[in-house]
């Protein structure tokens, strides 16, 4: 399993990142997985996207230039206010510090202080975890969620997650 990271304006992976998104896929048996930044080619990709065409297209056409048998899973850290924001905030309107993009893409843009739990949350959607909390009733937790310092719920700054996040990736993990 391979996955990207491409780091826009200033904003930078939390040191700890891959260590902790590391122990968390491991804790549900995902263990052997390839973190590396975009090359160059999807770089300029990124560089020169003019934040209103899908971004999800950039990967796909990469994907396509280079006869790839797997989609490339790509998070990208920006700043607020980056072109990244606000296509993610016209995509989804409680986007406040990342977002999924429903494709390979997912983008981290809060302020420091919830960079870690921001880039691991937007990270876990990448391996198909759903958010912890309904954004059609105030952002409040979803039942399934027993964890309340969850990472996957609304505005949380943690690196845990809930038994139900585990389940999520141990059922991706039962099929690769
Ligand atoms: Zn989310
Ligand atoms: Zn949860």
């Amino acid at each position: 399993m391979k996955l990207f990271f491409y780091e826009a304006d200033e904003n930078t992976l939390a040191s700890e990142w891959a260590v902790e998104l590391r122990r968390i896929l491991s804790k549900a048996g995902l263990g052997a997985i390839d973190i590396a930044p975009v090359d160059e080619e999807l770089a300029v990709a990124f560089n020169q996207w003019d934040g209103i065409t899908d971004i999800n297209s950039l990967v796909y056409h990469y994907v396509d230039d280079h006869n790839l048998d797997y989609i490339p899973l790509v998070l990208v850290t920006s700043n607020e206010g980056s072109k990244y924001h606000a296509y993610s905030k016209q995509e989804v309107g409680v986007a406040d510090w990342g977002c999924w993009l429903a494709g390979p893409i997912s983008v981290a843009y809060s302020t420091p202080s919830a960079s870690l739990a921001t880039q691991l949350h937007e990270t876990l959607h990448l391996f198909n975890v759903d958010d912890c909390y309904d954004k059609d009733n105030q952002c409040l937790p979803k039942a399934q969620c027993a964890d309340e310092n969850c990472v996957m719920r609304y505005g949380k700054v943690s690196n845990q997650v809930c038994s139900s996040v585990l389940a999520q990736l141990r059922a991706l993990s039962s099929n690769i």
